[in-house]
């Protein structure tokens, strides 16, 4: 017998979104010249119009950001510095709802996610990170370290607000200044943020917002008054950041792409793996760049392991972002979705065996049904390129050394999670693995003290712990 559950949706009353929105230079919100309109992927429905931010308010942005840096935030003392993050972090807590409601309602994200997930992190980030401004000698970069100077920060839309609190709270708690972009898709937590800066009254200038598209990214990455670039997003637009940047003395994190293997070996717990694959490759639609999206199994225990996925991905509930019941959201975006149809037909050309649970997708919006691919071969293009949806490709393997040379098998070298109740495997698989981040017996868990970072094309540096904030410092020799 099953039940039906009646609708629980989220209240979007709590949320005032304005018709039209300008940029946030130096603690003032500006008028933008042309704006482009963002949507709600659930529903088609246009939130608001943003400002597409062009070489000029990049230039102002960057020069309120200078003058900030020099005349205000690098003479504070670190412990001065953290008030001011330690009351960010409090607003954010006290407006967490109504920053929960406004990112699912502009990403498409399940309510559960960013309100358990996305927002509770975000305010985590800042506490965090708040501790550490009076500690920068002990970050690791020797006595006395100095900050960059303005930061450049684009940011990609599938954790809107985590992502800027990745980048804004270390940059701030190491003395930078910040002139940052949101994503195209994603930009309204992004300027509720801004206001969250007015009210904590953070020295104008420190924190500067320009919203726009890929080539107001890139004037941030050309400005020459940028002095380092933190970037989160595609390994496509990372390398073209470190070509732009190749012959200048600014420095980068990259934050980029992944294809991690999620690995169950025969003798781990079953039911628990099956929680972390669905973790591992559900969670947030699969638009993680850490997602477990290759599946590698161990043969003897692959039928098993397939049967229970399947009916544990019977019991998932896709539809309205905003119900509290829902476990899939929508897929950010029209392009998005097409990436992964295209992806995921060419998984079907090239043999693989799709299955997807029944299930409804809504009339408006942009739907994708959790899907995975059995038969699927390391040669197959969804084995080797990301696709950033709910979308699992299932390899077997049968002895540990064939599991980490197919896990490693890859460009990239985001993440991994290994599943086994043995100890003694967990860690030799872990010592095995090309990857910045190794889960085992879980997927997906994150923490500000944790350093996330990636191997090969997944990036450059980590982010988040004393090795994420190591990117914002310069030693005393550095300064020289
Ligand atoms: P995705 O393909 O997931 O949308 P992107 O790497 O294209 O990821 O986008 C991540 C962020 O990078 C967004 O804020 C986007 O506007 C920005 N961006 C896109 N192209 C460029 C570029 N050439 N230079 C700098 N930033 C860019």
């Amino acid at each position: 017998m099953t039940f039906e559950y009646a609708p629980a949706p989220e209240s979007k009353s709590i949320v005032k979104i304005q018709k039209e929105y300008g940029h946030f230079i130096n603690g003032k919100f500006v008028k933008g010249k042309r704006h482009f309109a963002t949507i709600n992927p659930a529903t088609e429905e246009v939130l608001s119009h943003v400002a597409n931010g062009d070489k000029l308010d990049i230039d102002k942005a960057v020069q309120a950001a200078q003058v900030a840096y020099t005349k205000v935030w690098s003479k504070l003392s670190g412990a001065e510095r953290g008030k001011y993050l330690y009351r960010i972090a409090r607003i954010l807590q006290e407006r967490a709802r109504e920053f929960a409601v406004l990112e699912t309602m502009d990403n498409g994200k399940p309510i559960r996610e960013t309100r358990d997930i996305d927002i509770p992190l975000v305010a985590a980030h800042f506490f965090y990170h708040a501790g550490w401004a009076d500690k920068l000698d002990y970050v690791g970069v020797g006595t006395a370290p100095k900050a960059y100077g303005v930061v450049g920060q684009i940011i990609p839309w599938n954790f809107p607000l985590l992502m800027l609190a990745w980048k804004v709270a270390p940059a701030l708690a190491a003395g930078n200044t910040v002139v940052l972009k949101p994503a195209e898709s994603t930009p309204l937590t992004a300027l509720l943020f801004a206001e969250v800066c007015q009210q904590a009254e953070l020295p104008e200038g420190v924190v500067n917002i320009v919203t726009g598209v890929g080539e107001t990214g890139a004037e941030i990455v050309n400005h020459p008054g940028i002095a380092k670039i933190a970037f989160t997003g595609s390994t496509e637009v990372g390398k073209l950041i470190a070509k732009a940047i190749a012959d200048t003395k600014k420095v980068a994190t990259l934050e980029l792409g992944g294809k991690g293997a999620n690995i169950v070996f025969e003798d781990a717990a079953i039911d628990q793996a099956v929680e972390g694959i669905v973790n591992g490759i559900f969670f947030n639609q699969g638009h993680v760049c850490c997602a477990g999206s290759r599946l590698l199994v161990q043969e003897n225990v692959a039928d098993e392991v397939i049967k229970k996925l399947q009916s544990r991905m019977e019991k998932i509930r896709l539809g309205d972002p905003l119900d509290k019941n829902t476990d899939i959201g929508a897929i950010n975006s029209k392009a998005q979705l097409e990436k992964i149809k295209e992806l995921a037909a060419s998984g079907s050309a090239e043999g693989g065996e799709a299955w997807s649970p029944k299930c409804e997708l809504p009339k408006n919006g942009f739907w994708f049904a959790p899907t995975i691919f059995t038969g699927v071969t390391q040669a197959h293009r969804i084995a080797r390129e990301e696709i950033f949806g709910p979308v699992l490709s299932v390899l077997t393997f049968r002895t540990p050394a064939e599991a980490i040379e197919k896990a490693n098998n890859t460009p990239f070298g985001l993440s991994a999670g290994i599943w086994s109740e043995k100890g003694s495997k967990v860690l030799w698989a872990a010592e095995q693995l090309r990857a910045g981040v190794i889960w085992a017996n879980t997927f997906n868990k994150f923490d500000p003290a944790s350093p996330f970072g990636g191997y090969k094309e997944s990036g450059w540096g980590r982010e988040g712990g004393r090795h994420g904030l190591k990117g914002y410092l310069k030693s005393k020799e550095q300064v020289m």
